[in-house]
């Protein structure tokens, strides 16, 4: 029976609002097919729970990130986790020739969700959410269409789309002067252009590389005093037994932090003031080691923040904290996101008003459930409860698989 057929029979209307239905259309609606999304939806298919996943798979990878990227995560992390472990990043190469690169091209990857996503696809509706409101026995979902339907738990996969961070100085400026690495801009309409971008994580300094590359004039300004590079210590990989003592497979900040990243569920009882430090530490602004060969002839100015922004003739004047100035056709902001699930436009304000949260992001139970019974969140959302390894691709193991446990044995309730 299709989607439609089984929403028309369970149609009651009431009144002029949305039609209501007398049964539950599926135990889950997973908002969101992007890594978090497709893998939880692999694993609660497995485990014989009924899921729609909602959206373009792959949407924010294929149309948000820059032109040109590698993926900085290294190959053994960047697989989107399936219960049998047969639909890996390795699988999907093998299968089509592809070679093993390494980093991973942002086009490789691309491809493989979405062919990640062709096994589990029966149960894919692209279309969008635009309402999620809870009723008595779960929840309604609204798409894009105006179709609805019931569902008894939602998981929200949704991603940082919203969570974009835009300095205070930038905001009034016109997106043709500003933009954010996370509009994916192409790189290559930069071509004799002159180009501020604003930050030092990978996003800022790897787009600075493409644009240069592009042949684009670019300045590199960033607050922090120095650029800082990440995997600098090569050597401590290199030490057998004691570099796995040190790092675990994920490689997701420092020497012994890695390890505390690699166990989300230890991190999740530490006190959040910890918990906090160990996040930020573990993702504070770097680039990957392939950047400074590439950032050799950009101009780089560190230790220095702009505090006046306006637009002049076709480009932008900037002032800086040392009283000297700038002028660029355009100021790209590499200047990251802020969790902050208000920004999902798709969560109905009584939804909401039920959330529990700490800073913009939701406080979770071990199996990624919210203050709201049945309503669950899972990648960067849930870093705040389970530490950093969730903001990464290499976190999906984990989250599916505690999600799934969890739904499995609350079934009924
Ligand atoms: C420039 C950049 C580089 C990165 N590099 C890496 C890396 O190398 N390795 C790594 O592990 N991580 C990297 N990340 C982090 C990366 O974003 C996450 O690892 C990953 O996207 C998490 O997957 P996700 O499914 O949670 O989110 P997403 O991939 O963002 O997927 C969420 C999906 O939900 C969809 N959606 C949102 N709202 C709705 C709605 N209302 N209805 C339907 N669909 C909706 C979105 O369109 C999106 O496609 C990078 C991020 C950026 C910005």
């Amino acid at each position: 029976m299709s989607f439609s057929q089984k929403m028309d029979e369970n149609s009651l209307k009431l009144g002029p609002g949305l039609p209501r239905r007398t049964t539950i259309d599926y135990e889950g609606a997973i908002i969101g097919a992007g890594p978090y999304g497709l893998s939880a939806a692999a694993h609660l298919r497995a485990s014989g729970i009924s899921v729609r996943v909602f959206g373009e798979p792959m949407a924010f990878w294929a149309q948000k990130m820059p032109e040109g990227m590698l993926l900085r995560s290294p190959r053994v992390a960047s697989n989107i986790s399936d219960p049998t472990h047969m639909f890996t990043l390795e699988s999907f190469e093998t299968a089509f020739g592809k070679p093993p690169n390494a980093p991973v091209p942002l086009g490789t990857f691309v491809d493989y969700g979405k062919w990640f996503c062709k096994h589990f696809s029966e149960d894919l509706d692209q279309k969008n959410v635009v309402s999620i409101r809870p009723e008595r026995q779960g929840f309604v979902v609204v798409l894009e269409s105006g179709d609805n339907l019931r569902v008894q738990r939602v998981v929200v996969a949704a991603g940082i789309g919203p969570f974009k961070r835009t300095p205070d100085v930038f905001k009034h400026l016109d997106s043709a002067l500003a933009s954010h690495c996370y509009d994916g801009r192409s790189v290559r309409s930069f071509a004799g252009r002159r180009v501020a971008v604003i930050g030092a994580g990978q996003s800022a300094l790897e787009s600075a590389a493409l644009l240069h590359e592009a042949g684009a004039e670019v300045e590199v300004i960033a607050k922090i005093p120095h650029l800082r590079w990440i995997g600098m210590h090569q050597w401590l990989h290199k030490l057998g037994p004691i570099s796995s003592l040190l790092y675990s497979h994920h490689d997701i900040g420092p020497a012994g932090i890695s390890r505390l990243v690699a166990m989300p569920n230890v991190l999740r009882h530490l006190p959040l003031e910890l918990r906090d430090k160990i996040r930020i530490r573990a993702v504070r602004p770097a680039g990957s080691q392939w950047l400074p060969e590439r950032l050799t002839k950009v101009k780089v100015s560190t230790g220095r923040m702009v505090t006046d922004a306006r637009a002049v003739g076709d480009g932008v004047r900037m002032k800086l904290d040392d009283g000297s100035e700038r002028s660029a056709h355009h100021v790209l902001m590499g200047t990251g996101y802020s969790v902050d699930i208000d920004k999902y436009e798709f969560m109905s304000p009584e939804l909401l008003k039920g959330v529990q949260l700490f800073d913009g992001y939701p406080v979770l139970t071990s199996g990624f459930c919210s203050s709201v019974p049945g309503l669950h969140f899972i990648g960067a959302t849930a870093a705040r409860s389970f530490g950093p390894l969730l903001y990464f691709v290499t976190g999906t193991e984990f989250a599916s698989r505690q999600l799934t446990s969890y739904i499995t044995r609350n079934r009924n309730r």
